[in-house]
């Protein structure tokens, strides 16, 4: 059986030549294989006439009627008019020309009297309902209409592609499947051996067995089905992406997104990392027992847990793989910090890595408060470290007297050696891209020495690799991590430390602005002290420090009897750093500030905060700028501000953060407005990309995709491959490190 027949270039189909060759390469459609799995977007439907009375503003339709007028404008653009009436109703069809010449001829065409067929979206007209623009053919009357077969595909929009050369392409490698199937039918009829071949027409990769226990249409009925569906299929269902042969294509999708991510974590695994032990009779294994014993609270259930996961992995020979999610405040922090003690009991360098220069400091602070009364070294490192501190950092890290390095993404340029890195922390993970991400692991990837090898168990493996912890406060759902993080293990921190107060949320428009900041003032005077955001759209960072600028001053020489502080990204690192302090110290009651505080800044006697143009924030970003308040005992309270006029969606973010403070809850929200390619981050653009698959409309599949990919690596390693190729291609292979 020629099962690689699909293999073949395009170029054996009629019609494609060497140009079209290459308009179809730039959409990465190169075999017939490629063509027969490019799956269309949407439907039309031109097997039957709709008559005109029965049309809905936003169907399209196929409708057949008598011209009955015609009539050329010419304004600015001349533009034709026509109307047609099928006995049923009339509507009305506009073409829109740049010259009147243009508009002249077609108007000669369309002559009252004749019959006309045509196809359309229907449009909301002045008069009428009205067609822009249809595809139209002047007809015969007294003959029966043309109709198709089956509803028309249309597929992905492609420049220089047009949907009638996409058509006839995958029409023609339908058409030799169809062949193929026949022969297959009568060779079979003479063997009578029973056994069904016809999935290798098309590499049915998925086992029978599977497929049938999970009552999935074959692959070539779901293919034939979709390419080309019949006329009584349920067009709603199939356009909704809803109707069986699409779902089995989209399981198979999810299923090689999932395979290529779990092979990438088995692949990781092999590599070998150093075990840390845990006994604490030793004088050294001291730090993390210390550590517990200063803190000034007793640690969660959950943050227990997860510790006790942690540790878990770190006592393997291969690196720990760990993610952690856990909403605003729930104490991240303190996790990292027992796992990074762990790691320096062992002997070893530990690094973490902030998407902002606000938050590494904070964590630098915090981690020098806990780590120097021990007699541990923190180094730091930032893009605008002055050259002499920066010297002696890479000096300390590279002799391995800086235990803990912490930093921004100046951790992995190139001047960066350490001296023995045995665990990379990553904050707020969804800030980074995976690059980042791999280049800081690459970093600490050192030969192992030849006395190592002979003591191992992996004596090929030539290096080690250190153990990566990664933290994220966007937590999302549950299936949607199965997916998202399959690379990774994963803890959740599902518990916020005792006492908290949820922050009371509240939705103002700009109009009440002086009312708010009298009442900000008075508050600050009752001794509580407050953020005031400014916020403008996040590109322009240089506005939004102005705007926040602006405001400082107008605060600061109205309310004279405040201590008003200013913090923006433009500042210079110990300034913004002197006004945080100073904030965290009670000296400065009210805080202006741009976004620059939204990750991870904790400053626990904040318990207000006003954000302006909260409209233009997205839900997360948001809920993390609140997440800076109600980390207290005292109740909080967040004011969002809005500047009207106010878009639904706008609307809808907002009221969601009056409505719950759960970060689940917010997370799940903001995947359904915008996706989630925004919400996740670079790391997860591959979810993004997919060709059929909704990560959000298809997680109900999720569980079971889990579950088959597992299976298919354990029982049916050889189909993994061809699956992923299928459907990834090459596209994914930056995740095997
Ligand atoms: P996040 O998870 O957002 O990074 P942090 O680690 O910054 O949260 O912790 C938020 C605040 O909660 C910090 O002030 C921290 O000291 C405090 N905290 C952490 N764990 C506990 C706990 N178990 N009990 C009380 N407070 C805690
Ligand atoms: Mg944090």
């Amino acid at each position: 059986m020629d099962a690689h027949w699909l293999n073949q270039s395009i170029i054996v189909l009629k019609g494609i030549g060497e140009k079209m060759l290459e308009r179809f390469a730039k959409r990465s459609l190169f075999t017939l294989n490629d063509l027969l799995f490019h799956l269309p977007v949407r439907y039309q439907d031109k097997t039957r006439v709709v008559p005109i009375s029965t049309l809905r503003v936003g169907d399209s339709a196929l409708v057949s009627g008598e011209l009955i007028a015609c009539k050329t404008h010419t304004a600015r653009r001349a533009v034709l008019s026509c109307e047609i009436n099928d006995g049923s109703g009339v509507i009305s069809l506009r073409f829109f020309h740049f010259n009147k010449q243009q508009a002249l001829a077609l108007s000669r065409a369309l002559e009252q009297g004749k019959w006309l067929k045509c196809f359309g979206d229907i449009k909301r007209g002045r008069q009428s309902l009205e067609i822009t623009h249809p595809e139209y053919r002047i007809i015969d009357q007294h003959q029966p209409i043309q109709l198709d077969e089956t509803l028309t595909p249309v597929y992905p929009a492609a420049e220089g592609l047009s949907q009638l050369a996409l058509r006839n392409a995958i029409q023609q490698v339908l058409q030799h499947l169809k062949q193929k199937v026949q022969q297959q039918i009568q060779h079979q009829a003479q063997l009578e051996d029973g056994v069904s071949e016809q999935a290798a027409l098309v590499s049915d990769y998925l086992p029978l067995a599977i497929r049938e226990e999970l009552q999935l249409p074959s692959l070539l009925d779901a293919l034939f089905y979709l390419h080309a569906p019949p006329p009584d299929c349920p067009v709603f269902e199939l356009i909704e992406g809803n109707d069986p042969y699409r779902q089995s294509l989209v399981f198979e999708e999810l299923l090689a997104h999932q395979l290529t991510m779990k092979r990438a974590y088995q692949h990781q695994m092999q590599h070998y990392s150093y075990p840390f032990t845990f006994a604490d009779k030793a004088e050294k294994l001291q730090y993390s027992a210390q550590f517990l014993k200063q803190l000034p609270f007793k640690l969660t259930k959950a943050q227990l847990r997860v510790i006790a996961e942690i540790a878990a992995d770190l006592s393997q020979s291969h690196p720990m793989q760990r993610l952690i999610q856990g909403d605003v405040g729930s104490g991240k922090t303190v996790v990292a910090a027992m796992s990074a003690l762990y790691a320096i009991e062992n002997g070893f360098q530990v690094a973490l890595m902030a998407p902002t220069e606000l938050l590494a400091e904070q964590h630098r602070n915090n981690f020098q408060q806990w780590l120097q009364p021990m007699g541990l070294d923190v180094a730091w490192l930032s893009g605008k470290c002055k050259a002499k501190q920066r010297r002696e950092a890479l000096e300390s890290i590279a002799d391995g007297s800086a235990q803990m390095i912490v930093g921004t993404h100046a951790l992995f340029q190139a001047e960066v050696v350490f001296h023995q890195l045995g665990l990379v922390i990553i904050d707020e993970q969804h800030r980074f891209g995976v690059h980042q991400r791999l280049s800081l692991l690459q970093k600490g990837k050192k030969e192992k020495t030849r006395k190592e090898n002979e003591q191992s168990d992996k004596q090929n493996e030539q290096d080690y690799y250190p153990h990566q912890l990664i933290m994220t406060a966007t937590p999302i759902p549950r299936t949607l991590a199965m997916t998202a993080y399959a690379d990774l293990d994963c803890s959740v921190i599902d518990e916020l430390p005792p006492g908290r107060t949820p922050v009371e949320t509240v939705v103002l428009g700009e109009q009440r602005r002086d009312d708010i900041l009298q009442r900000v003032h008075q508050a600050c005077l009752n001794g509580r002290q407050a953020y005031w955001v400014c916020t403008l759209i996040e590109e322009s960072e240089i506005l939004q420090c102005q705007a926040a600028e602006k405001t400082y001053e107008m605060m600061h020489s109205q309310f004279p009897d405040l201590a008003v502080g200013l913090v923006h990204g433009r500042m210079k690192a110990d300034e913004k750093q002197a006004v945080m302090h100073a904030f965290k110290q009670g000296e400065i009651v009210l805080l202006v500030a741009t976004t620059v505080i939204e990750v991870g800044v904790d400053v626990p006697n904040a318990s207000l905060m006003i954000i302006e143009n909260a409209e233009r924030l997205g839900l997360s970003q948001l809920h993390q700028l609140r997440g800076r308040v109600g980390r207290g005992s005292q109740s909080s309270a967040c004011v969002l501000m809005y500047g009207s006029p106010l878009s639904r969606n706008g609307k809808s973010r907002l009221m969601t953060l009056r409505e719950t403070n759960d970060g689940f809850e917010v997370a799940r929200k903001d995947l359904a407005l915008r996706g989630p390619g925004e919400v996740m981050g670079t790391r997860q653009t591959g979810l993004a990309e997919m060709k059929i698959a909704d990560i959000i409309r298809d997680q109900h599949l999720i569980p079971e995709v889990n579950m088959i990919a597992q299976r298919l690596i354990n029982d049916y390693p050889d189909t993994v491959d061809p699956i992923i190729n299928r459907w990834i291609g090459q596209k994914m292979e930056y995740q095997n490190v």
